[in-house]
């Protein structure tokens, strides 16, 4: 999964979504803005289920790479 760059300085952070809904606050370390990327219980949700998802459609291609 991509990074997320700082909002402000636009540096990569190589951040990924399961990190910053582990920490939503955090400063960036090239110009030291302080993120919030706080969401809704509603978006968290939802991303969690994208993320089962994405390992679920890995799941599948391991699967079929068996039979290749
Ligand atoms: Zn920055």
């Amino acid at each position: 999964m991509a990074g997320i760059p700082c909002p402000s300085c636009k540096q990569p952070l190589g951040l990924t979504l399961e990190f910053i809904m582990k920490h939503p606050k955090m400063q960036c370390p090239h110009c030291n803005t302080i993120m919030n990327f706080e969401v809704s219980e509603e978006i968290k949700l939802k991303m969690e289920k994208g993320l089962r998802e994405i390992e679920q459609i890995k799941k599948k291609y391991s699967k079929i790479a068996k039979f290749t």
